[in-house]
């Protein structure tokens, strides 16, 4: 198997891999998914009820999609991951109850029409959490619809 580094940088790896199967590259990549640890969203708690703006237009807190549908989209977003700075939730001293340690809060606060993207996730504390990839597509919003998360 060869391996030519094409491009790397802090965020992305391009490489041609030649002299092998697609089966070998398929198992690589499944390692590289399985082994590198990462933060992800794994719990979203939605505003019910309606929502008023500043000039007291009021919003549906809903959303063409299920909660489990956004929930899950959410989950896919790539959030920055330090271990410097983050326990493993599993060994932190809060015992896996969700510390400062260990655990990242993002809010979100979209009124449609609009696309909600993952870039409207504002980081609780520092904005170098902020992600990353900010044109994930999450939800279109229609008319009176909003997603307070
Ligand atoms: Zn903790």
């Amino acid at each position: 198997m060869k391996i030519d580094i094409v491009e790397m940088t802090p965020t992305k790896a391009q490489l041609i891999i030649s002299d092998t199967n697609p089966t070998f590259v398929n198992a690589l990549r499944r390692t590289i998914i399985a082994d590198v640890p990462k933060m992800a969203i794994d719990d979203v708690e939605f505003h019910l009820g309606p929502i008023m703006d500043e000039s007291n237009q009021t919003y549906e807190s809903m959303s063409p999609l299920f909660d489990e549908i956004v929930t899950h989209r959410l989950s896919q977003v790539p959030i920055p991951t330090d271990l410097e700075q983050y326990n493993y939730r599993a060994k932190c001293t809060c015992g896996g109850e969700g510390c400062p340690s260990c655990t990242i809060m993002y809010s979100m606060n979209k009124k449609g029409p609009c696309t909600v993207y993952s870039g409207d996730l504002e980081p609780i504390g520092t904005d170098k959490l902020r992600v990353k990839d900010d044109l994930i597509p999450i939800v279109k919003l229609a008319e009176d619809q909003a997603l307070l998360v």
